[in-house]
């Protein structure tokens, strides 16, 4: 055994044994519900960093561990055995039944925490709050999408569709992409429908990332973003959204490298709300076209969208046909975040390899639900419409309810969220948002979820809920101006 970890009936202790070529932590604590069995990281650092990460959550509040012992690190000087670290240092915990000693190897999963956006709905079930956190709507999907589910769950719709997707959904996704984004796949070798966008992210990056690629993120990003590149092995390379949305071209040209793979693009955006001019959408397919990177774009808001703008798809720009990946989905357009039904639209050649790897995870994604989005995908064009006017009054809504207590924000261009500034507020973003979920009753997203370094002066509420729901929300967020609280 190189290393390890005990308690002494007062401390946890962990040590670990640098001399090791096999080195692992393991800091189990089971009785405080510590993880089980935390898979070794063979670079102190990175463990380091990973405890410090979640030692800030947890003190803030943001972690479901109930406490975090300190770990001693314990270095044993060249070839010597094992030494127990000493007591004297640590939080006390109460000693457990039964001290199981998990050794792992090394895990991908060291290197993320679980999601702030979902644990945030947690936190606000818990504190029986509002929940303005993750971006699922409170109000029903269309009545013609839950009667065909139902049929096709009567029809015996029950068992595997095709792996890339049932035949007549993937015909019918074609059409709607050639009218509404103008881009033209064959349904045969350019659709694959996924378990959400999430998985079409996620088998994107696999399909086209051979680990040690470098991926350009803008930021900030959808939170997923930073997992999808841990998980395939890229390198992110951030370019900065600033707060006036502009993009810093010459920041996006010196992050592209030699070993550019992808650039990732999510228009509309979260969590800014912006939507990408076709100007700006024609510099980042010039900097693909020029450095032989791929556009993998996560389009999934593309029908949010606000103030007679426009959704452009980069993918039908000259050149990009063959060099983007397109992500939708049903999700959020037809108000079915659970359903988990998206797709990845890309050239046959990029299709093949996602598909592969759809398989391999997913199998399919459910075949009624699947049946069930046909029938969204022939609503009347009205339904289009009034999906963008509804949400523009609940933009309208909560964007003054946010004024009004305090809050420094914009109306956005797109998507359904609106990503404050709380520097007035004097607390971090985890501070502030365990405030408001715990004394006001409204829960928000953290601003650093969406940046691999700072944010903490921002917090994301999202406006996919019942009007009634937000003007609720807003009476709530207005006791903070009783309070007296913002600068
Ligand atoms: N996209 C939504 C958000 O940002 C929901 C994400 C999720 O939890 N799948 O809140």
């Amino acid at each position: 055994m190189v290393g390890g970890c005990t308690e002494d009936r007062e401390y946890w202790q962990v040590w670990y044994d640098i001399q090791s070529s096999n080195t692992f932590i393991d800091p189990h604590v089971d009785t405080t519900g510590m993880p089980r069995g935390y898979a070794g990281i063979s670079k102190v650092a990175g463990i380091i960093e990973f405890w410090q990460k979640l030692r800030a959550r947890h003190d803030n509040g943001f972690s479901r561990f109930q406490s975090l012992p300190h770990i001693i690190f314990r270095f044993t000087p060249t070839g010597s055995i094992m030494k127990h670290a000493q007591p004297g240092a640590g939080t006390k915990t109460p000693a457990p039944a039964r001290s199981p000693f998990f050794s792992t190897h090394p895990s991908r999963a060291d290197h993320f925490t679980e999601s702030v956006i979902r644990e945030m709905t947690r936190l606000s079930i818990a504190h029986n709050a509002i929940n303005l956190a993750q971006g699922f709507p409170d109000f029903p999907c269309p009545l013609e999408l839950k009667a065909a589910a139902c049929t096709a769950l009567h029809a015996d719709l029950n068992q595997y569709a095709i792996t890339w997707g049932a035949k007549d959904l993937r015909e019918a996704i074609a059409a709607r992409v050639a009218h509404y984004n103008g881009m033209h796949f064959n349904p045969e070798t350019g659709i694959t429908v996924t378990c959400g966008s999430t998985e079409a992210m996620m088998a994107s990056m696999l399909a086209l990332i051979h680990p040690g690629d470098e991926v350009i993120v803008p930021e900030p990003f959808y939170e997923n973003y930073g997992p999808d590149a841990q998980i395939s092995g890229a390198v992110p390379r951030y370019v900065p959204i600033g707060d006036d949305l502009a993009i810093d071209e010459e920041a996006w040209k010196a992050a592209v490298t030699k070993k550019s793979r992808a650039i990732i693009l999510n228009s509309p955006n979260n969590p800014t709300g912006k939507v990408f001019t076709k100007n700006e959408l024609a510099f980042v397919a010039d900097l693909c076209i020029d450095h032989n990177v791929i556009a993998i774009t996560d389009e999934i808001y593309e029908h949010i969208i606000y103030d007679g703008r426009s959704h452009i798809s980069i993918g039908s720009l000259d050149g990009m046909d063959d060099r983007t990946i397109t992500i939708g989905s049903f999700s959020k357009t037809y108000s079915v975040t659970g359903w988990r039904v998206g797709y990845a639209l890309a050239d046959e050649h990029l299709t093949e390899r996602i598909r592969k790897i759809h398989d391999f995870l997913t199998v399919g994604a459910p075949a009624p639900l699947q049946r069930a989005c046909v029938a969204a995908l022939e609503l009347p064009e009205a339904y289009y419409r009034d999906l963008a006017s509804d949400y523009d009054r609940r933009r309208k809504i909560l964007f003054n309810g946010l004024r009004h207590a305090g809050f420094e924000c914009q109306l956005p261009e797109g998507a359904y969220y609106i990503f404050t500034d709380i520097a007035g507020f004097g607390m971090t973003d985890t501070e502030f948002a365990r405030f408001l979920v715990e004394k006001i009753g409204v829960a928000a997203v953290p601003g650093s979820s969406f940046y691999h370094a700072g944010g903490e002066t921002k917090l994301r509420f999202t406006f996919s809920k019942k009007d009634e729901t937000l003007h609720d929300a807003c009476e709530r967020l207005a006791r903070l101006n009783e309070m007296g609280i913002a600068s």
